[in-house]
């Protein structure tokens, strides 16, 4: 089972990917997890990626796909995989695209999360992360609408879009996508 999880920051990615993997037994990558590890691990790629993510910029295309290139290859994404966070750009998707011939890989659906901005808004402020304050929140947004959001269209070609409601108890929202799934 090969999944994309596309949503706004603050829609909840990360919460419903952990449950899919334990469903389905796939690995999740996150990019946005990587990138912060590298950051805390003091690497090369961290240093590169941190002032990107501090501004609530896209980190450039080249490093993400190569990042992403490499850990598909792991031993934990022999069962399929889970996307959280990538391609969020169509460049990225493009790349994508040809990993999977290359690796004769099949995506099985994009689960795209969607919630209200006033909803995004509320939850991002109340996390508390480095990137999650006001003016960087206001960035990502922006990055989403411009760069992320033309990704569906680049999906939704292909007819694999399962728009989710994104709003109400986590469960619940878990059992919409699981139903999307069937
Ligand atoms: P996230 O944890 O997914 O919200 O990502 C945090 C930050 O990491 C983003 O604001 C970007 O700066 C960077 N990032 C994560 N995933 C990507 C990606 N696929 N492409 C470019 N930048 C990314």
């Amino acid at each position: 089972m090969i999944l994309i999880l596309v949503g706004a920051p603050g829609g909840g990615k990360g919460t419903q990917a952990a449950k899919l993997k334990e469903q389905f037994k796939i690995a999740h990558i996150s990019t946005g997890d990587m990138l912060r590890e590298n950051v805390k691990a003091g690497t090369a790629l961290g240093a590169e990626a941190n002032g990107f993510m501090q501004s609530g910029a896209l980190v450039p295309d080249a490093l993400i796909i190569k990042m992403i290139e490499a850990r598909i290859k792991d031993a934990d994404c022999k069962n399929g995989f889970l996307l959280d966070g990538f391609p969020r750009s169509l460049p990225q998707a493009e790349a994508l695209d040809k990993m999977l011939t290359a690796n004769k890989l099949k995506l099985d659906a994009v689960i795209n999360l969607q919630v209200d901005e006033d909803e995004l808004v509320k939850r991002l402020l109340s996390r508390g992360r480095a990137d999650d304050n006001e003016k960087t929140i206001r960035n990502r947004l922006q990055v989403f609408k411009t760069q992320t959001e033309p990704v569906l269209g680049h999906y939704g070609s292909q007819k694999r879009v399962k728009n989710i409601h994104g709003m109400g108890a986590i469960d619940e929202i878990y059992t919409r996508i699981l139903e999307a799934l069937k």
